[in-house]
């Protein structure tokens, strides 16, 4: 049994969240540290803990994460610019929060992947 994060609690509305899109399969909301003007995490409303833990069945919902972070990009006036789509898994990574969260980064130049 998979532990629940903070996450699962934004995805259910029990704590606040600046939410810019939600449907059956995903939430989108503002990072409440942003490292970019525009920084936004993407997150399966099922709790999958790491990308190591995505299985076939899950294709359908991490691609629609690529697909709704493009969406989101274009709301946001990033897309013609650009932007960086990140997924950290465990500890090298520096991935904190056990439920798996897509990065959407914008709204400057973002310099070279690894810093
Ligand atoms: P990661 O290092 O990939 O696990 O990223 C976790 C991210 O979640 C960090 O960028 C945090 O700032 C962000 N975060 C943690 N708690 C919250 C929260 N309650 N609302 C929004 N973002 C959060």
């Amino acid at each position: 049994m998979s532990q629940e994060t903070i996450f699962s609690k934004i995805i259910r509305r029990e704590i606040p969240a600046d939410i810019v899109f939600q449907d059956e399969r995903v939430t989108a909301f503002r990072d409440i540290s942003p490292q970019a003007p525009t920084h936004i995490l993407i997150i399966p409303n099922k709790l999958i803990p790491t990308m190591n833990d995505a299985t076939v069945e899950d294709e359908n919902v991490l691609g629609h994460m690529m697909v709704v972070a493009a969406q989101i990009a274009k709301n946001e006036q990033i897309d013609e610019r650009g932007y960086r789509l990140i997924i950290n898994c465990n500890r090298d990574a520096g991935q904190e929060v056990f439920h798996i969260h897509m990065h959407l980064l914008g709204g400057k130049s973002l310099g070279k992947l690894i810093s």
